[in-house]
């Protein structure tokens, strides 16, 4: 009998040992610092959310946060959404000052900068013409509709008043639309509330744009760019630290007809896909500022477009032309 309690007493101790041994372990593995991912649809696209965090619930927390903060401004950006305070500014524009919110504002003057860095060839008044074409129906304005919209494409009727905060349209053809922008705003915006949560380590991706925050485990990231042509493959690798770097390509929304390739991408002097390069990929710190470039590169071409980077100080590109041979811009060069 005394064996046998004895035995029971071993086994509750031996038991308990366990448990302890096993609250230890886990609150150990709590404590250690560990990966987070997360993965969801907005703005059209896919986001992409990695960083490293010991906190589980801090991981949920942030991981609610980024994907609610997407969400916001695809509320206020969106052109697919009635209810967005883009598609008020469209529809009211043209007839009336409108005052804006302060976020929606500044990006307005953000793209203002850029479409006059650019003498034009970023224009969200491209949408004036743009919004005639439907990538996934194979839609495309006739040339009667592209002649009649062109002269609404032009950044300079774009009225902003610092001031009050409002905007006015030169007349009601204009339609503006922030499809090259706000991502890369989106994930910047990201990227800088896991950093204000003492996040140290962490990659945000919204479609072609992506901020990175750090390092990873002591190395760079690895972020590649898409073969233009070839959907499992990567034309180049980048190893990129607080950085970001955003793609635009001509492959992303498009259709073919009689072998012409309609993309997204417009030439706001002509209405219609910009012809030239394949993709373009820049690099730098601000992603918003990546994001409208890579667009404004796409449109200016290689020689111009490479021309345009290399007076930007801290801002490189990697272009693949028509042949799918890549250049770099000066400063990603060896020598
Ligand atoms: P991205 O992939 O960043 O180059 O953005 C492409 C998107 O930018 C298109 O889907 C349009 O919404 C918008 N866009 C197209 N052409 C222009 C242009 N010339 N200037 C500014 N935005 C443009
Ligand atoms: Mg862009």
């Amino acid at each position: 009998m005394i064996k046998l309690i004895f035995s029971l007493v071993c086994l509750r101790v031996a038991r308990l040992l366990f448990m302890l041994f096993a609250i230890a372990l886990t609150s150990h593995i709590q404590a250690r610092e560990a990966w987070h991912k997360h993965e969801f649809t907005v703005m059209g696209t896919i986001a992409k959310l990695e960083f490293l965090t010991e906190s589980p619930t801090l991981a949920e927390a942030l991981i609610a946060a980024v994907v609610a903060e997407m969400q916001g401004i695809d509320e206020s950006m969106s052109p697919y959404k009635k209810q967005s305070e883009l598609s008020y500014i469209n529809q009211n524009a043209g007839k009336k000052a409108v005052t804006v919110s302060p976020e929606l504002f500044s990006l307005l003057v953000k793209a203002k900068e850029i479409s006059e860095l650019s003498k034009g060839a970023f224009d969200i008044t491209y949408a004036s013409v743009g919004y005639y074409y439907d990538y996934k129906k194979g839609h495309k304005p006739s040339q009667q509709q592209i002649d009649k919209s062109l002269p609404a494409i032009d950044y300079r009727v774009l009225k902003l008043d610092l001031v009050n905060r409002q905007v006015k349209f030169g007349s009601n053809k204009v339609k503006i639309d922030l499809g090259g922008i706000a991502k890369g705003y989106a994930v910047k915006r990201c990227i800088t509330l896991l950093a204000e949560q003492g996040i140290k380590y962490a990659l945000v991706s919204a479609g072609g744009d992506t901020a990175i925050l750090g390092d990873k485990n002591g190395r760079p990231w690895y972020v590649g760019v898409k073969h233009p042509r070839a959907d499992d493959k990567q034309a180049v690798i980048l190893p990129l630290q607080d950085e970001a770097i955003s793609t635009s390509g001509d492959y992303e929304r498009y259709f073919l007809e009689n072998g012409q390739r309609y993309h997204h991408i417009i030439n706001p002097k002509t209405g219609k896909s910009t012809k030239g390069v394949l993709s373009v990929s820049v690099i730098g710190a601000d992603a918003t500022i990546t994001d409208a470039l890579s667009t404004t590169v796409f449109v200016l071409g290689l020689k111009q477009g490479l021309a345009l980077i290399d007076t930007i100080d801290g801002y490189d590109a990697v272009v693949i032309d028509q042949n799918q041979r890549l250049h770099f811009s000066k400063g990603l060069q060896l020598n």
